[in-house]
């Protein structure tokens, strides 16, 4: 099969021939019609995050069809049309045991420590496929599993973003442009920022109040957003330690700032406002089952629109790369088969 692989840190992706994988007990094999493309992908390069053995297929935003099942699986057909939970999580932890698996204190991940849906083929464990429904495209359904669920993870289950919370969006990239729709769906008023005039563009057709903080004082535009009260919810979704200040200070008394990228190593926060205003700093990560369930019941019922802005086959997924980097399009890029 065709498939897109890292094979050394610091060296670029590399398009290769392999073998399809031979589905172990519990898991099936799903034939990749869609995947996202995320910036993470282009960070797993970098070597901070260690894959475990290389090679290493990339590609943790799937969806596709049930072709072969593996030993041991029921409840399962071939050609069942799903998507694809990120977690490989363990089942036992305490985390677990209450559904939290995004916690999982034994976690491996498609697309990271183990095989991801960059290629023509992946194995996937029973646990990790939901079912869509017909309504749902392949290219629309890729995306849910990070792009649209982590914010749904992050908004909803972290920030519990509710009616007339005003919210701000850092970033109107990928994660972003799902994030504002999510938090109009729960009823916020939402602002989101971004130094490209097309994404600001599509943050206002989905209705965010668009600020580009290269040409507007972000603090002013905020300040006019809220009345001068400050912010019920910052969500993150850049990761620097210029994002995670603007927004930690933007925020009113006890207002949360959901962290859901991590660009820089280390943050670093005024203790006197966190500590007298009682502001919160939240990790997000990811998302569980239950989640992308939900998100996949409401984009299936056009509550919420996957976003994407361009689509690339498999054979040219380097050429998808460069565009990412270049920041052109606007929502994910999905990358067709
Ligand atoms: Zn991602
Ligand atoms: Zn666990």
């Amino acid at each position: 099969m065709q498939a897109v692989q890292i094979v050394e840190y610091h060296q670029p992706f590399r398009l290769s021939r392999c073998g399809i994988p031979k589905p172990e007990r519990g898991e099936v094999l799903v034939e990749v019609k869609a995947s996202g493309l995320c910036s993470t992908d282009l960070h797993l390069l970098d070597g901070r995050q260690k894959l475990g053995k290389l090679p290493r297929i990339p590609g943790h935003e799937s969806a596709g069809v049930v072709v072969e099942l593996g030993p041991g699986v029921t409840g399962w057909r071939t050609g069942q049309r799903v998507v694809v939970v990120i977690d490989v999580t363990c089942g036992r932890c305490r985390d677990c045991l209450t559904g939290q698996t995004q916690r999982c204190v034994d976690l491996q991940r498609l697309g990271f420590e183990r095989d991801g849906g960059h290629a023509e083929y992946m194995s996937v464990p029973v646990q990790n496929l939901i079912e869509l429904p017909e309504s749902l495209s392949f290219k629309d359904a890729c995306i849910l599993p990070d792009a649209t669920a982590c914010m749904y993870h992050s908004l909803v289950t972290q920030g519990k973003v509710g009616p007339n919370q005003k919210v701000l969006i850092l970033g109107s990239g990928g994660l972003g442009v799902h994030g504002i729709q999510i938090a109009r769906l729960a009823g916020a008023e939402v602002a989101a920022t971004s130094r490209r005039a097309h994404r600001l563009k599509e943050a206002a057709r989905l209705g965010a109040v668009p600020i580009n903080p290269e040409k507007q004082d972000l603090f002013e535009a905020i300040r006019e957003f809220t009345g001068g009260e400050g912010l019920d919810l910052v969500a993150d979704c850049i990761g620097t330690q210029q994002s995670v200040s603007q927004g930690f200070s933007l925020l009113r008394p006890g207002g949360k700032l959901l962290v859901i990228a991590y660009l820089d190593q280390h943050f670093e926060f005024p203790s006197l406002p966190l500590f007298s205003k009682e502001k919160e700093i939240i990790g997000c990560r990811g998302t569980n089952r239950l989640e992308l369930s939900e998100v996949v019941e409401l984009v299936g019922r056009g509550r919420l629109q996957s976003i994407i802005g361009a689509t690339f086959p498999l054979s040219e997924f380097i050429q998808a790369t460069v565009a990412l980097q270049r920041g052109e399009a606007v929502g994910r890029i999905v990358i067709t088969r």
